[in-house]
Order: structure tokens, then C-alpha cells, then sequence
């Protein structure tokens, strides 16, 4: 009889592996499955990075263990992009930490700052992987309700004054994941304020940075005056260029945090393989085409799919950036039970709200990850179940 850790109690069971369970299932009779469900990239990496692996995995330097925070030569390019992206200037020795993906840091972080039964302000609905952070820590959290009438931002005046001095750590995430809502500079202002007032360290979760629709590019938190000194940014590879499968992104911003979240990472992981690390410093200082033309897809994508949603009568607000589309679900239906029919009678997965905090209760996530075709064949599937006249 194994007798696991308290603090493996409070850990939920992954919250995508039971939706591609379920997809499978469906799959594996037989059925021509459209899986909308999971954040996945469906286009390949461009091969100017793959043509970079190629090359440095020979070399012997790279078979070896790496330096324990990673090769200079990533930090000093991650570095190089933001200031050519965002014109913020970072130390690339103290103010660049390599992860295995955003995903790392993003539970790390809990685990640098708080101590068991300490605070944590998280978006409602949100990213799952904070809150297992913050379990895995032992920390406490409490729910900032993203909701439409306040376009997907936390409403800072909402946080009881008594809560906001007791927290430690709080998570907000632009372009979001799920809603598809985008913040501008007044909304970093009021945060770094927010922030300074309590004594909370911000983690901005930028993963989706590089997909801003309709002409408008995603602001980074790093840019906002002050924001180092509350907190930092995760940035990751996976969605800018198409690399989910190579595992690489960085933490950015505070030099204290930075070199917290170095220290547990040299415990864990001693950074990435080296040519995976050329590879990602070529993602970043090669040409960026590549970036621009994504974002055009995935905007592409969204009208097809609007268009599509328009023609059934589905009536949702359009996301301005991510790949998500945040879709109410019909009157009678939860997000759950929603889902579930339009997997069973449409062969159509979607992920429920609810897998995001009880916010998502009254919607579902459609990620824009299969080409247009496919994405107007899904809505025209789920048309044919007649609940939206
Ligand atoms: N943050 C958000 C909001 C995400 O949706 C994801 C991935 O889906 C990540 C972070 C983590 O990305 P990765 O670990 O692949 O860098």
C-alpha cells in the first residue's frame, strides 16, 4: 500500500488528460473526430529552427551536461528579442532564467514564494497550472472573476483590502488563455499599482504574446513602468514559433525571482539539451516572418470560424488574441454536459469551461488549431444539432 505525500492530496488529476481520453475513445470507434479541445499547435515548426537542431546536435559540446542555468548565448537572444519587440532592456545573466517550457516556471514561481497556507491570487477562469503550483506549494488561493462585463480583466477594487495585503503571489495572463481577451498598458499600470500597494509579485503569463488580431499587437507586462520591480514575465517558444514539442521557455524580469527560480531549476532539471538551446537562440534572432505569418493564420482562422458560428446562429464575442475562442454555451446546457453531447453527436471536441474555474461554468474553449475547412465542417456539425435557434 503506497501512502503518498499530503501535498499530492490536494493535486488534481491533469485537467487535458482525461478530455484527450475521452476524444480517443470517441476516435477509436471509428469516428471522424475534430478535436478543438487541447492547446495544441496543429502547423510544424518552421524549418530554419529545425534545420539549426540538425546542426548542433552533433557537436560534442552539447552531449555534455550544459551550464546549470543554460548557454549564455539563449539568454543574451531572448534578451535581444525583447528589446527589438518590446523595447525592454534585461540583464541577460540576471534577468533571464531558461525553462522546460513556460509551464516550469509557472509552478515554480509557487514554489519560490510561498510558504504553506500563504495567498495566491488567481484569474477565475484561468490556466490550471497555477493552481497546481500553488498545491504543490500548500498555498491558499483566491479567485479573481474574469468575466465579460469587465472584458476578461480582474477587477482590483473586488480584492477585499485584507486579502490583497495577505497575498504573496499573484497570476494574470494576456493574450488569455481561455477568453481570448487581450489587456493594454492602463490595465500593466493599475497591476504594477495594485501590485506595489500590497506586496504582491505579479507573474504575467505572456505565452501567447505573439498573437495579438486586428491590427494590434500584444502589449508585454516587462514594458509598463515598474513592473520589475513586482515581478516577472514567463515567456515561451511553444505557441510564437510553433515549438510546444521542444520545451523551451524563460522567465523574465525581477532579479531576485530570477535567480530563485535558477536555484530550484539547478536542483531539477540542469537545464535544457544544448542543441535544442541553439535551436531556440535561432527561433529567436532568425527571421521572424514566420511570427508575423502565424498570427495572420490564426486570424484567418477566426473569421472563418465566426463566419461559420454565424450562419448557426452561435452569437460569441471574437477573441482579439490567443487562439482561443471562449463560446457561451446554449440555454439548458452546462459546459460539461454541453461538450459532452457535441462530442458524442458531432464527433467534435471542445474543452468545458468549468476545467478553467467555475466562471467557465456557462462556456466552452474552441482552440483555432485545425484549418478553416475543418473549423467551419465542426460549427456546421454542431449547427446541425439545432440548439441555437
Ligand atoms: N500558459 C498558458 C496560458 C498556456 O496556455 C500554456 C500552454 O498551453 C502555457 C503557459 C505553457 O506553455 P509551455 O509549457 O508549452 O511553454
Amino acid at each position: 500500500q503506497i501512502s503518498p505525500a499530503d501535498r499530492m492530496t490536494g493535486l488534481p488529476a491533469q485537467f487535458f488528460a482525461g478530455l484527450v481520453r475521452k476524444a480517443n475513445a470517441q476516435a477509436a470507434k471509428g469516428r471522424d473526430v475534430i478535436n478543438l479541445g487541447q492547446g495544441n499547435p496543429d502547423q510544424p515548426t518552421p524549418p530554419h529552427i529545425v534545420a539549426a537542431l540538425q546542426e548542433a546536435a552533433p557537436n560534442p559540446m552539447y552531449h555534455r551536461y550544459p551550464p546549470f542555468s543554460g548557454y549564455p548565448f539563449l539568454k543574451q537572444a531572448v534578451a535581444q528579442r525583447y528589446k527589438e519587440d518590446y523595447g525592454v532592456e534585461l540583464d541577460p545573466e540576471k534577468e533571464v532564467a531558461i525553462l522546460f517550457g513556460g509551464k516550469t516556471g509557472l509552478i515554480e514561481i509557487s514554489q519560490c514564494l510561498l510558504n504553506p497556507g500563504d495567498i495566491c491570487l488567481v484569474p477565475d477562469p484561468g490556466y490550471p497550472d497555477y493552481w497546481s503550483g500553488v498545491a504543490l506549494a500548500g498555498g491558499k488561493m483566491e479567485y479573481m472573476p474574469l468575466t465579460a462585463d469587465n472584458a476578461f480583466l480582474p477587477d482590483y477594487s473586488a480584492v477585499s483590502p485584507d486579502i490583497a495585503d495577505k497575498a504573496k503571489l499573484m497570476f494574470i495572463n494576456y493574450p488569455n488563455n481561455p477568453t481570448g481577451a487581450t489587456a493594454g498598458p492602463e490595465f500593466y499600470k493599475q497591476t504594477v499599482e495594485f501590485a506595489a500597494k500590497h506586496g504582491i509579485v505579479v507573474a504575467s503569463d505572456f505565452a501567447y504574446g505573439a498573437i495579438g488580431f486586428d491590427g494590434k499587437q500584444p502589449v508585454s507586462f516587462l514594458q509598463t513602468p515598474g513592473a520589475k520591480e513586482v515581478g516577472v514575465e514567463f515567456y515561451t517558444l511553444s505557441k510564437t514559433y510553433n515549438m510546444a514539442g521542444w520545451r523551451v521557455g524563460f522567465a523574465l524580469g525581477n532579479p531576485e525571482i530570477i535567480s530563485l527560480i535558477n536555484l530550484i531549476q539547478d536542483h531539477y532539471y540542469c537545464s535544457l539539451f544544448g542543441g535544442i538551446q541553439a535551436a531556440a537562440a535561432a527561433a529567436l534572432t532568425g527571421p521572424q516572418q514566420c511570427v508575423t505569418d502565424l498570427a495572420a493564420a490564426y486570424e484567418s482562422r477566426r473569421n472563418a470560424l465566426f463566419g461559420a458560428m454565424g450562419e448557426i446562429g452561435w452569437k460569441a464575442s471574437k477573441p482579439s488574441g490567443s487562439f482561443f475562442c471562449w463560446l457561451p454555451v446554449p440555454k439548458g446546457y452546462t459546459s460539461s454536459s454541453f461538450s459532452d453531447l457535441v462530442l458524442e453527436k458531432a464527433d467534435v471536441v471542445l474543452a468545458p469551461g468549468v476545467g478553467f474555474g467555475t466562471h467557465g461554468e456557462n462556456y466552452v474553449r474552441l482552440g483555432l488549431l485545425a484549418p478553416e475547412e475543418r473549423l467551419q465542417e465542426a460549427i456546421r456539425r454542431i449547427g446541425k444539432l439545432g440548439l441555437f435557434e
